[in-house]
Order: C-alpha cells, then sequence, then structure tokens
C-alpha cells in the first residue's frame, strides 16, 4: 500500500472510514470496472491503487456513498463529502432510485410524522378535558376551532419564502399568497412559467429562473410530508422522464393552461420538490463536477493501460530507467 502521490511525491493524508484503504482524503471509484483512485491534495494527480488492493475498498466506498446524506450527480459522475472528512468521487450512472428513495423518504417521512403526532396530542388532550361532559359535540367543534385558528390574521400574515427576484429585489411571500401561487405553459419562448403574488404585488418567473423559487414554495405548500409509498412513488415518476429538469417541463405541460400549486396532486408535489432540490444543487457543483469529470478521463485513459497491458518486467525497467534520463 502506497502512501505518496506518484506525480508530486507529497503525501496522499489518510481516512479512517474505508477500513480496507485508509489511504487518502478524496477516493474515486468506478463500480463497474472495480477501479480505485487516490486524488492528490495537492496536484489533483489521479493516483490509480493497485488491482490487488481494491475489491474490498471500491465496496466500501459504494456503500459509504449510498449512505450518503447528500449526493450530487451528473449523468457520469457523483460526489459526496461525508462529514468525517472523506470525499468520495463515484464513476457511472447515478444510482438514483434508492438514493433518492433514502434521502428523501426521511425528510418528508419525519414531516409526516410530525404533523401525526401533532393531530393526535391536540385531539387525544382535547378529549380527555372534554369528553366527560360534551362527547358527540367535541366532533364538531374541534375542526371549526382549528379553522377559526387557520383563518386568522397572524396566520395568514406568516412568512413563507423570501425570494430574490432577477432584478435584485427580495419579495416577501406570505401564507395568504400561497393559495394563489400556479404554474402556467403556453407563455414566452412556449415554456413554463411561475405566477407569485407576493407582499409587493406580483411577478413571473420563466423557465430555469423559476426553479428556486418554486422549490420554496412546494416545501410549503408540502408541509405534511408524504408517506413512504408517496414518497416511492415520486422518486419513479421522476425516473420515468430521466432528470430533474425535464420533469418539470412533463409536470408543467401535463397541467396545461393555469394550475395552482395547490392543486397539483401529493405526489406530483412531492416529486417537483424533490426535482427542484436536486436542480439546484446540481448547478451549486457543476463546475466541480465538470472538473471532476475531465480529470477521470484522463485516469481512466491510464488505468486501462495499466490494467490491460501487463508489460514484461524488462520493459517496465527500460521505461523506468529512460524515464529518469
Ligand atoms: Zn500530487
Amino acid at each position: 500500500m502506497y502512501s505518496t502521490c506518484i506525480s508530486c511525491y507529497r503525501p496522499l493524508g489518510t481516512n479512517q472510514i474505508i477500513d480496507a484503504f485508509p489511504i487518502g482524503r478524496r477516493l474515486a471509484f468506478d463500480p463497474a470496472k472495480g477501479r480505485l483512485w487516490v486524488i492528490c491534495p495537492r496536484c489533483t494527480r489521479w493516483n490509480l491503487v493497485p488491482i490487488e488492493e481494491r475489491w474490498e475498498a471500491v465496496e466500501a466506498c459504494e456503500r459509504h456513498f449510498r449512505r450518503a446524506p447528500r449526493q450530487i450527480a451528473t449523468d457520469n459522475i457523483g460526489l459526496v463529502a461525508l462529514p468525517e472528512g472523506l470525499d468520495l468521487i463515484r464513476i457511472g450512472a447515478p444510482a438514483r432510485p434508492e438514493f433518492a428513495a433514502w434521502r428523501y423518504g426521511r425528510v418528508f417521512a419525519r414531516r409526516h410524522r410530525r404533523l401525526v403526532v401533532a393531530a393526535g396530542l391536540s385531539v387525544a388532550g382535547g378529549t380527555a378535558l372534554l369528553l366527560p361532559t360534551l362527547a358527540p359535540q367535541l366532533l364538531v367543534i374541534l375542526p371549526a376551532v382549528y379553522l377559526t385558528v387557520t383563518q386568522s390574521r397572524r396566520y395568514k400574515d406568516r412568512l413563507v419564502a423570501r425570494l430574490p427576484a432577477s432584478d435584485g429585489v427580495v419579495l416577501t411571500v406570505q401564507r395568504k399568497h400561497v393559495g394563489s401561487a400556479h404554474i402556467e405553459t403556453g407563455s414566452r419562448n412556449g415554456g413554463w412559467m411561475l405566477h407569485v403574488t407576493h407582499a409587493q404585488g406580483e411577478q413571473h418567473f420563466f423557465g430555469e429562473e423559476a426553479i428556486r423559487p418554486l422549490g420554496h414554495l412546494l416545501a410549503f405548500v408540502n408541509g405534511t410530508g408524504g408517506n413512504r409509498g408517496e414518497v416511492l412513488d415520486a422518486v419513479r415518476a421522476i425516473e420515468e422522464v430521466g432528470n430533474p429538469v425535464a420533469y418539470l417541463e412533463t409536470i408543467a405541460t401535463r397541467h396545461e393552461g393555469s394550475t395552482k400549486l395547490e392543486d397539483i396532486s401529493p405526489v406530483d408535489r412531492l416529486a417537483l420538490e424533490m426535482a427542484t432540490q436536486e436542480e439546484v444543487e446540481r448547478r451549486a457543483m457543476e463546475d466541480d463536477l465538470a472538473g471532476l469529470e475531465q480529470e477521470w478521463r484522463e485516469a481512466e485513459e491510464i488505468a486501462a493501460i495499466a490494467d490491460n497491458l501487463l508489460l514484461p518486467a524488462s520493459v517496465t525497467s527500460w521505461v523506468r530507467s529512460h524515464r529518469k534520463g
């Protein structure tokens, strides 16, 4: 096992995550081809790990990668930064279905549970106090009380999001504005747009620039989350279309004309929120991923040669002596 970079001879560092391979702070792996590289923190050279040290380590990398809560991916390459200080770069098509179901399952199920527990507590509390005196009426009164609270002014003025518009102005969106937020098709350039009413007036967001504000609003509209079945359906819906942006367009065109966010089906709304989140993250990491992808293509060429040509010892020693000269 080596611990210095073959290009700059600096230490590659260590990690405490991959037991089978505790070298490096940034590991790149290709589960399909069984390749593993340590990326030099100093010169960014991809150091190919010898074949006999790879298999267990690649398996461990894949396991940690799939379990990581925040995964960023293009069609060819994925990146996670583990909190312990190890970056994993995965070569190959993203493992979205299991990953997304896991990631969003936790987020949405937590929201869902909170709602169920809250409702359960208020009903149980109310029942314990009032049931002895007015049992049947209770079922009528409780929803009425709830409605009164939700209609109250303070509730309606609650801040939902602050959305930066293209001209630098920050728009304040309150609860009372969410109901009228809608997506429209057949607008400028034949694309889709998001229409938002806010404290200062109204705003249209077109196509790409609508993704971030749409995500903010959906996080609020989807406030009750979803159960595991709904989350899986939502993940599948994005999978069928292929990628998050295409999915946004599909939903927009499916609801031809004008559709309020609150009128979109719960599964479609969950899927839309996931799609917007993934797209926002992908954009933030785009440069990093593009650089990594380029580095990988170069490293892959070398790896292919190293793995496929098992040169006789006489040739390698000849190469070595000439390199020194
Ligand atoms: Zn180096």
